[in-house]
């Protein structure tokens, strides 16, 4: 079996994590080391690597991670807008293989990235 990563740990409290949000399906963190004031990791508690294997039985769980980051949008009162990205895969430098959603508000951000 392989080992597990870093997030699966953080979903089994085998180590901390400032966690902002939980339930049944998904948990919302802090980054350890954010680029902005704002910056929140929110991942399925499904071991999916990555977007490349999300498959049909995940669309349920793709929209409920989608609502959940708009539920934490609106309860922080963040209203200037924020970003949500995924990295996929080594040339876009995921480094944990747990699909997660960086979710980074309270400054501006610029496009493209780099
Ligand atoms: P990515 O490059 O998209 O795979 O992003 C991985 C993110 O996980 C990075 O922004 C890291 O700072 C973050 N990270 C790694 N380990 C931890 C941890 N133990 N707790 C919170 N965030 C972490």
């Amino acid at each position: 079996m392989s080992e597990s990563t870093i997030f699966k740990k953080i979903i089994d409290r085998e180590i901390p994590a400032a966690i902002v949000y939980e339930d049944d399906l998904c948990l919302a963190f802090e980054d350890i080391n954010p680029v902005a004031p704002t910056h929140l990791l929110v991942i399925p508690k499904k071991e999916i690597a990555s977007v490349d294997d999300v498959d049909e039985a995940d669309e349920a769980l793709m929209g409920h991670l989608f609502a959940v980051i708009r539920k934490i949008a609106a309860e922080r009162g963040i209203s200037g807008g924020y970003r949500v990205v995924t990295n996929c895969g080594p040339d876009a430098g995921q480094e944990v293989m747990h699909l997660h959603f960086h979710m980074l508000a309270g400054r501006e951000f610029t496009w493209p990235p780099g």
